[in-house]
């Protein structure tokens, strides 16, 4: 961006003042004190200087850093996808420290061009983060759109865009391994997009280290930039302030971390995360019991990968040992959602795990697909879809060829169904029209991380209030108190067919989780926060890297900052948190039809649950805008056009 552009001078400006030209303040441990601007449109590259310490003091980094920059750069009209979209990514002061477990994040803000109205927020793990400290920067400011496909490389010496022809409508596996040929580099680390991102389809993915994915439409944004990829290397760590002390507390994090460290056996028989509440979404979330879905798995050679430092092994790769695929390999995330994904379709066993990949290749959000596929099965099974609208597909649930097709279709947009598959499910029932709307599964436009939450009062609660399809940071909250919080928050355990209780859990597990992320880490690394020293730990790590000597509270209040700047960037877009209740696809709030939980249902205590949590966590209850005293509280004043003046309605 230049100040010649017309209607920019003023956001500049802002800028100037957000990224000092000279500092007042030191540059705390952990920061690389940088972050790059790249206009896609001018090729021009500009170095900023991090903000001054006492406002990395309130943000820290992440997701908070990111949205405020955002916040202040992203032109009021901008379109998600349009030229003026921006999107911002930031690490945090542990990413890449190398001393404690799940320093490895990077979390990307933007427009969501899902929702077209809330947050988008993609965060990613591996290796990627790293490597872009390594190359010397916290973060990195996209803007414009490339003339030509291009791939950005950074390292410590030079930025450069690159022609991505080379790699343009390859896959994300082939596109890794060809530009770190291409580079020349075998330390290079790559974050790229598949074909779903190059044809833009609002849910694309952006794929980095084979098994990691920023989904919620970061990939759609680098295709409408023509970016496909970033290529990142460097040899450069963060300064730390006391080493010695962040090995301790990194040790006693890793220590806090042993029990959850996943093994090659779970990954043999597990039908993933649904197992541990014995409900999965199958045949359009039409029945939730579990039967021999992990069929085959037990034949598989399974290989688990850690990701930067990180102990607990939760991506892992497959050599598949048995059936129609045998021999063919795969890349999988912490996550199972691609397992319901394709139960969700009537698939099972290996079938799954070789779908997995197809969708990883393609790019493209796997809940996504699941909701969207799946409204069309159950249209074709009653009747309102024939094979004159899918090129001749057969969507009978199980139909693995099918399957595999439509993946195809809808990474390329191709034909009618394909087409709208790529817009999405809310798009998709519309245009099949009759009962089809009354099947959909969404939140505010976007897909759940495809689990059956249903049964679960605080995934749902999760779910409903987060950013659109997308999750807050950090899901489901707790039925007991943290140990580490006993001197401020002793309740629980919560019962869980009840709804006493789990709002004020929800807000304080998205404040802790949400903290996690702004410093950098991983919350799977959090994932037992009952346990002693959990969070004392992590917060030791934090003040060890920077030289702070932050507390939980001052966690909390970090993660709650973060909160509430999302609430603020979705109301200047249209959001509103009635819209958390309203804007629900109706299947996602039906009764559970069948299992162990049969009729089980979060929508008996709507709105209430959701508007307790707003009112608990200092926000409006139907407009979700914060009230003048929370943002006074957390310092964060300058949003006071944002606020709502009146607690109740
Ligand atoms: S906790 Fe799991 S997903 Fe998170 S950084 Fe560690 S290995 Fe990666």
């Amino acid at each position: 961006m230049t100040a010649e552009e017309p209607g920019m001078a003023q956001q500049v400006m802002a800028a100037d003042d957000l990224f000092p030209a000279t500092r007042k303040t030191p540059l705390p441990g952990g920061y690389m004190g940088r972050i790059l601007r790249v206009n896609l449109s001018t090729e021009n590259f500009e170095v900023l200087p991090l903000p001054e310490e006492p406002l990395l003091k309130k943000l820290w980094g992440g997701q908070a850093l990111a949205l405020y920059i955002l916040l202040r750069e992203l032109a009021a009209d901008a379109q998600p996808l349009g030229p003026d979209a921006k999107v911002v990514m930031m690490t945090g002061p542990l990413t890449a420290t190398g001393l404690t477990p799940g320093g490895t994040k990077m979390c990307a803000v933007f427009l969501s061009p899902i929702t077209g109205y809330t947050l988008g927020r993609a965060a990613t793990s591996g290796f990627w983060p790293m490597a872009l400290r390594a190359a010397g920067y916290d973060g990195l400011i996209l803007e414009g759109v490339a003339r030509r496909p291009s791939y950005l490389y950074i390292d410590e010496e030079r930025v450069e865009l690159r022609d991505a022809s080379p790699v343009w409508g390859l896959g994300t596996r082939d596109t890794e391994n060809r530009l770190r040929e291409l580079v020349g580099h075998r330390d290079a680390r790559v974050a790229c997009i598949g074909p779903a991102g190059e044809h833009v389809v609002p849910a694309a993915m952006l794929v980095n280290d084979y098994n990691h994915n920023a989904a919620h439409g970061l990939g759609a944004l680098f295709g409408s930039k023509k970016l496909k990829a970033i290529v990142a290397r460097g040899t450069r760590r963060p300064p730390l302030h006391d080493k010695k002390a962040l090995i301790d507390a990194g040790r006693r994090w890793r220590k806090v971390l042993e029990p959850t460290v996943y093994t090659v056996q779970q990954r043999l028989k597990s039908p993933g995360y649904g197992g541990l509440w014995g409900a999965i979404t199958r045949n359009n979330w039409r029945s939730t019991v579990i039967t021999d879905e992990a069929r085959g798995f037990d034949q598989n050679r399974v290989t688990l990968r850690p990701c930067f430092q990180c102990q607990r092994l939760c991506p892992w790769d497959v050599e598949i040992g048995e059936g129609p695929h045998k021999g063919k390999g795969g890349h999988f995330n912490a996550g199972s959602e691609w397992m319901d994904t394709f139960y969700n379709l009537g698939l099972k066993g290996n079938d799954v795990l070789q779908l997995t990949e197809r969708i990883n290749d393609l790019g493209i959000e796997c809940g996504h697909f699941a909701n969207a596929a799946g409204l069309a099965f159950e249209a074709w099974e009653k009747g309102l879809l024939q094979a004159d609208r899918t090129q001749g597909l057969v969507l009978q649930w199980g139909n693995h060829a099918s399957v595999e097709r439509l993946l195809e279709q809808c990474a390329r947009r191709e034909g009618w169904l394909g087409n709208l598959l790529a817009e999405g499910v809310e798009p998709l029932a519309k245009a099949l029209g009759g009962d089809a709307p009354q099947w959909a599964v969404h939140t505010k436009g976007g897909s759940p991380a495809q689990h059956d939450w249903r049964p679960r009062i605080s995934d749902m609660l999760d779910n409903l209030t987060g950013s659109g399809g997308m999750k807050s940071q950090g899901g489901g909250s707790y039925a007991v108190s943290p140990r580490d919080l006993a001197n401020t928050e002793q309740w629980g355990p919560l019962d869980p067919a009840l709804p006493e209780g789990w709002a004020r859990s929800q807000m304080l597990a998205e404040q802790l989780k949400q903290a996690c992320g702004l410093m950098g880490c991983c919350w799977f690394a959090l994932i037992d926060i009952n346990a002693e020293d959990a969070l004392n730990s992590m917060m030791d790590s934090l003040n060890a890297t920077t030289g702070w000597n932050m507390t939980l509270e001052d966690a909390r209040a970090a993660g709650h900052r973060s909160m509430i700047l999302q609430s603020i960037f979705g109301a200047q877009h249209g959001w509103r948190a009635e819209h958390d209740w309203k804007h629900v696809g109706p299947r996602f709030l039906e009764p559970v039809p069948d299992g162990k939980y049969q009729g089980f249902t979060i929508a008996r205590w709507l709105p209430d649950i959701v508007q307790e949590y707003y009112r608990l966590s200092g926000r409006h209850e139907l407009s979700g805008r914060p009230l003048p005293g929370t943002l006074e509280r957390l310092g964060l004043e300058e949003f006071a056009a944002w606020a709502e003046r009146e607690a109740r309605p």
